[in-house]
């Protein structure tokens, strides 16, 4: 077992950092032993990449759904605007759910390292 920094994001999720330490059992061979424990854990005030890419998305979804409200409310004037910005939204949705996925990947991956 062998120390590294973990960062902690906002969101909850984290991150192997720096390595700081071998364990006893690999000390005298120099090498890392693959097996990963927390030296210290270094809190962030920011989102992970992907929650902040997550949010981005989020962000532009909730703004193409003010257009269709405001378009709405003139009638039949901007179909094709709406029409345009449904596609946007629909495709926004399924890049955020890539997102969440590979997240959830992520997390998994970091919990099961060895
Ligand atoms: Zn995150």
């Amino acid at each position: 077992m062998c120390f590294y920094d973990q960062h902690r994001f906002a969101c909850g999720d984290w991150k192997w950092g720096t390595f700081r330490d071998h364990c006893n059992r690999e000390y005298r061979r120099g090498e890392t032993c693959g097996m990963k424990l927390i030296y210290v854990t270094i809190p962030s005030g920011q989102k992970c990449k992907l929650c902040e890419k997550i949010d981005t998305k989020q962000r532009r979804r909730a703004a193409e759904v003010e257009r269709i409200n405001r378009w709405q409310r003139e009638g039949n004037k901007f179909r094709a605007s709406i029409d345009k910005s449904f596609q946007i939204i629909r495709a926004l949705d399924m890049e955020t759910e890539e997102l969440s996925c590979e997240r959830a990947r992520r997390l998994q991956g970091i919990g099961s390292a060895h």
